[in-house]
């Protein structure tokens, strides 16, 4: 945490561990107007997002300021929305010597306020401890996911990207197209988003995140919840389309909801649109993070055009090298199917699951090919490589010492399995662990 401004601000979410359970936090950045023609059915969209998106919600108060109109106005909308609401009273910085105004917070009706001092780090044990129990009683960890996987095999796929990518172009392209919407699904507004469709035979959920578009245009603020909103549908979904605007290139915000994903471990497919407009697209500006603007200078012809293209994404993507890329036309429908067929390849590959006994070929083969690093004389030994997980594929890897394990050994393990077992466009995982021989 920092007071500089703009130093925190862009750190949307991070993984918390406490006690072994791990979760994601999500700052939503405030339900409250940053300028005052923010009108309140603005501020409960926002609300409606953040508790669309959470598991728990946290609500923070300032106990210098005291409790406020708009606490109130905000802990009546969590507690109609039914799910486990936690109130932090927050800057209560001296132990011992508890602030008057703090009582009041019971009014708020969410139950006993934790009293917290983010500075200090008081009190934060007491809430971490009381988050992790509201996880604990709502689902006994990852059992979850793959009862869901039994239920239901239609792939889901989230379409996230930055306002006016053509989200809702390709939807409405994909259900159109076929006439063959089955349903939207009804019921909770978590769901609300969802679309069922068909394409070649099968059935797909799309979960569309193009709800807040018109509106993130007039405030930062909730152009945030439009990316908090697309963290949770990467959440959600099987496989993220990450849907670049061809005209406009790379934005910082694609490269935070990708970085998500790839930490999430999710199959993604990166969707160039609006190839159509190629003409356009020659000679536009293409803006690039860290080197400022650079001209971007495609060829006349679509296949070369496309290689130029993708080359520069995949060095603003280089995190995720796995992930395919696909140019299509939400408009004129050209390559949705190879779309398609990519989602459908990086999940297969996302959810493979290798057996010990030729995994273990592998590690002998790889190891004897390029021998493992040493350090002072003292080498890294591999001994054994077993598959914990799919959804990313997870390999543990024992070895002798972790810190012989170099990055760029167990980089090189990782291409191997790649290669060996087809796992080119999935994201997967190795944790390396210490045995005694
Ligand atoms: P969203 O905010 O991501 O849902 O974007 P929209 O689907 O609303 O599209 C934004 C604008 O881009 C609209 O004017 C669309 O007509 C246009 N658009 C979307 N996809 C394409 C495409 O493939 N080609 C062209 N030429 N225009 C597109």
């Amino acid at each position: 945490m920092d007071d500089s401004p703009g130093v925190t601000r862009d750190r949307l979410y991070g993984t918390a561990d406490w006690n072994g359970r791990s979760f994601t936090l999500i700052d939503t950045g405030g339900l409250e107007p940053l300028s005052k023609d923010l009108i309140p059915s603005k501020i409960r969209e926002q609300a409606k997002v953040a508790i669309e998106s959470a598991d728990v919600i946290v609500l923070v108060t300032d106990v210098q300021t005291g409790m406020t109109a708009s606490d109130k106005d905000v802990a009546a909308l969590l507690l109609k929305s039914g799910k486990p609401v936690l109130l932090c009273v927050n800057k209560c910085d001296n132990v011992g010597n508890q602030n008057p105004d703090f009582y009041e917070f019971y009014n708020l009706g969410l139950g006993e306020p934790f009293a917290v001092s983010s500075v200090h780090g008081h009190g934060t044990g007491d809430l971490l401890d009381a988050i992790t129990e509201s996880l604990d009683a709502q689902s006994p960890d990852s059992d979850e996911e793959s009862e869901e996987s039994e239920e239901s095999k239609i792939l889901k796929i989230a379409i996230v990207g930055k306002p006016n990518s053509g989200k809702s172009s390709l939807v409405n392209k994909i259900a159109g197209e076929e006439r063959a919407i089955v349903s939207d699904i009804a019921g909770t507004t978590r769901d609300a988003l969802d679309t069922v469709v068909q394409r070649g035979g099968e059935e797909f959920v799309i979960i569309d995140t193009a709800g807040l578009r018109k509106k993130s245009k007039i405030n930062e603020n909730i152009e945030r919840y439009s990316v908090v909103r697309a963290l949770s549908a990467v959440d959600r979904a099987d496989v993220a389309v990450i849907m670049i605007d061809a005209v406009e290139g790379f934005s910082e915000q694609d490269s935070k909801i990708a970085g998500y994903a790839h930490e999430k471990g999710k199959s993604c497919v990166i969707a160039v649109n609006k190839w159509d407009l190629l003409p356009d697209i020659i000679n536009q500006k293409y803006e690039t993070t860290a080197r400022g603007h650079n001209v971007y200078n495609l060829s006349g012809k679509s296949d070369k055009a496309m290689d130029e293209y993708r080359n520069k994404l995949m060095a603003d993507f280089s995190f995720m090298s796995y992930a395919p890329y696909v140019f299509i036309s939400a408009k004129t429908g050209q390559r949705i199917d190879k779309l398609f067929e990519l989602a459908k390849e990086t999940y297969t590959q996302n959810s493979t699951r290798i057996g010990t006994g030729r995994l273990n070929d592998l590690l002998a083969y790889a190891t004897a090919r390029v021998q493992p690093p040493s350090d002072r004389g003292k080498r890294c030994k591999l001994y054994y490589i077993t598959q914990a997980s799919a959804n990313p594929p997870t390999f543990v890897v024992f070895c002798n010492k972790i810190d012989l394990f170099h990055f760029s050994y167990q980089r090189y393990i990782e291409n191997q399995i790649r290669e060996a077992f087809g796992l080119d466009k999935t994201p997967i995982k190795i944790i390396p662990r210490e045995r005694k021989e």
